[in-house]
Formats: structure tokens, sequence, C-alpha cells
């Protein structure tokens, strides 16, 4: 009996460090095809033994996130988000990578000069400055001010966005 515990405890940690060591690889390949070499990296979704990285939090404007990647370049920390299947880069996009480059300034006090995004077929590099930060400030307050609403509208008349939608069957504001 104890044996066969001992060859289980041993079977669980051959498949986890596979898996790690899976994970990795993974990430290496796509931090190539994202344009970087995994050395710069500082942060990633995943760590090395396969656990899951904490989130960046800013506690004084209640935003959490976690960028794909955070690499050093030139001595700065430069978020990295990948969307491997979008040929089109979207405003949506943009928001979410200057809102890391948002999370990187408040939690590493180092402002990052600029975020990149891999989409399909291309690296687009986005700068972040002091207005782009204080775009993030007014949407945050924006979002929290909404919160407290009965009823929020959309912000946009797009179809083809509530067909993809997880919201589509109970949200009352689909656009068909
Ligand atoms: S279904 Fe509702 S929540 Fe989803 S995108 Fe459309 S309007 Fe927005």
């Amino acid at each position: 009996m104890e044996n066969a515990f001992i060859v289980f405890a041993i079977l669980i940690l051959v498949i986890t460090l596979l898996i790690a060591y899976f994970l990795i690889r993974y990430a290496k390949v796509l931090g190539k095809r994202a344009g970087f070499d995994y050395k710069q990296v500082v942060y990633q979704d995943i760590r090395e033994d396969g656990t899951l990285t904490r989130p960046l939090y800013a506690r004084q404007y209640g935003l959490v996130g976690k960028p794909d990647w955070i690499i050093e370049e030139n001595g700065s920390l430069i978020p990295i988000e990948d969307k491997p299947t979008s040929m089109n880069l979207y405003p949506s996009h943009i928001g979410q990578l200057m809102a890391y480059c948002f999370l990187i300034e408040e939690v590493y006090g180092l402002k990052p000069p600029h975020g990149k995004i891999r989409l399909s077929d291309r690296i687009e590099k986005i700068v972040y400055n002091e207005r782009a930060r204080e775009e993030v400030i007014r949407i945050l307050r924006r979002m929290r001010e909404d919160l407290k609403k009965d009823t929020i509208h959309p912000n946009h008349p797009d179809k083809n966005r509530c067909l993809s939608c997880k919201y589509l069957d109970i949200c009352g504001e689909t656009k068909r």
C-alpha cells in the first residue's frame, strides 16, 4: 500500500514537471514570435515552475491585471500583450495595454515609454505618456461611477461584437 502511494506521488511529480517543461517551452516560443528574447522577461503569466503569477495590483485605483509578459528593454519595463488571432489593432487592445503600462508605473514606480501588442502578422508599439495615463485614470473613474448606476447602456452599436459576447442571452441591450 505504501509502495503504491510512493509510485503515485512520483507519477504526479513527473507529470507536474512535464507540464511545467512544456509550458516554459511554449512561453519561449511565444516570446520569440512576440519579438523578444526570453532572457529579457521579468514577469510572465506562468512562472518557470508552471504556477500562475500574482497579478499586478494598484490598490489606490482598484486596478488589477496580468500582462502576458513584462520585459526589460534598455532599462525600461515594457508590457507585451499577445493577440495571435487578431489581424486588427482595436481600441480595446490599446486600452488594455495602456492599463498595463499604468499598473507597471504604479507597482514598480517606473513609467514605461511604450508597450507592445503582437497581432497575427505584426508587432505594434504603442506610446505610453502622461496623456495616456490620465486617460486610464479617467476611464477608471467613469467605470466606478457607472457601477453605481442601475442601468448602463453599451457604448457601441456593433452587432458583430454582440454576437461573440458571453452576455448575449442575458443582456437587454444586445444589438441584433
Ligand atoms: S451583448 Fe450586451 S454586453 Fe455584450 S457586447 Fe452586446 S451590448 Fe455589450
